[in-house]
């Protein structure tokens, strides 16, 4: 089949045509990166008005290059949730208004589950499996005990991954997003400024942030007391380290006492190249098998969520035209039947 996927949730219009569930025949994104830079975050009216203006564009340019008509398309699959409310609302009306005009069937998809389900684009996943996600706005391990059913045993408490990343970023003066620039500072860093990690409860699996973004704002503010040369390449060392540090050691656990058969990575962050060298080393050394995403598959796109609705296709689960946003969408709930 051929679904039509759109993705509007925070910051990218996104539409792609994806075959089968794996398939990418056109991925399309007209990121608003630019716009949002100037205020140093994401803006959610601006983003919203923004979706309106490229939304069709978009639409077109991905049928164009994927070389169909509305007429190939076997359903519309769209982002209902988690994301900002005004701008899904773009994303879903449009997905609506073609799903009715054209009588197809509408599906309304998770953005987390889109998140997981890009590593499927690349690979074929064996279950049960474990998925750590690492977003703008979570950070989850999930446990997938097979396809399309996800139950998640750890969170962050406090900041997801990718807003520690843009939050210390910001107090280094860096555009947003500044995940990527904390990346490149800390691998190309010579000295390492020693940060804490937050280890939580011994059988826990949830994640905390806030208290290590805290320690690099202090550092930040001690040295500008006392005058002194902040070397940020150290500083961002030492928090990439203490994240990653974290970050693997608990989705390797996880994989070990959940007996899953493979370790999935998954949203922004996993463009993190600390994080994809330390995961990568890690697993080969335990035999575990890993999926990473390619970069371009990593931040959001539609094509993810081609590849999760796919799953809903499958099952014959469609959604009500009445279907609406929903900025806080379970995603155990969205698990397949
Ligand atoms: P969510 O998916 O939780 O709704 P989102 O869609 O805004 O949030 P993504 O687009 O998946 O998040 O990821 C964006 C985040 O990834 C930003 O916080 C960005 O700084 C971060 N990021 C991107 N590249 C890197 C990198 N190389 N290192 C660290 N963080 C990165
Ligand atoms: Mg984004
Ligand atoms: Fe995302």
């Amino acid at each position: 089949e051929l679904l039509l996927a759109i993705e509007t949730s925070c910051d990218e219009t996104a539409v792609s045509v994806v075959r089968g569930g794996r398939e990418i025949v056109s991925n399309v994104i007209a990121s608003q990166i630019q716009t949002h830079e100037q205020f140093g975050g994401v803006v959610p009216e601006i983003a919203s008005r923004k979706h309106v203006e490229s939304i069709t564009l978009v639409m077109e340019q991905a049928l164009s290059e994927a070389g169909v008509t509305f007429r190939d398309l076997s359903a519309i699959a769209v982002t209902q949730g988690p994301g900002l409310v005004g701008a899904l609302l773009v994303g879903i009306v449009a997905a609506k208004s073609l799903a009715m005009a054209l009588e197809l069937p509408l599906i309304a998809t998770h953005h987390i589950a889109g998140h997981i389900y890009a590593n499927r684009l690349v690979h074929e996943i064996e279950y049960p499996s474990v998925a750590l996600v690492v977003s703008g706005g979570h950070t989850e391990l999930v446990e997938l005990e097979r396809e399309g059913s996800f139950r998640i045993i750890g969170q962050t408490r406090d900041d997801a991954v990718g807003e520690a990343y843009d939050k210390v970023a910001r107090a280094l003066q860096f555009p947003y997003p500044g995940g990527p620039h904390i990346d490149r500072l800390a691998m190309e860093a010579l000295g390492e400024i020693e940060l804490p990690r937050a280890w939580l409860e011994p059988d826990s699996y949830d994640f905390s942030f806030s208290g290590l973004k805290s320690a690099v704002l202090a550092v930040i503010n001690q040295t500008r007391m006392k005058g002194g040369e902040l070397d940020k390449g150290a500083l961002a060392r030492g928090f990439q380290t203490s994240v990653i540090h974290v970050l693997v050691e608990k989705a390797i656990r996880a994989v070990r006492e959940l007996g899953a058969k493979q370790l999935l990575l998954c949203g922004g962050v996993a463009a993190n190249k600390g994080l994809r060298a330390a995961l990568t080393a890690r697993c080969q050394a335990e035999g575990i098998s890993l999926l990473v995403p390619p970069l371009s598959l990593c931040t959001d796109n539609a094509a993810m969520i081609g590849a999760a609705a796919h799953l809903k296709w499958k099952s014959g689960e469609f959604t009500s035209l009445e279907m609406k946003a929903e900025p806080g969408l379970s995603l155990e709930e969205w698990s397949v039947r």
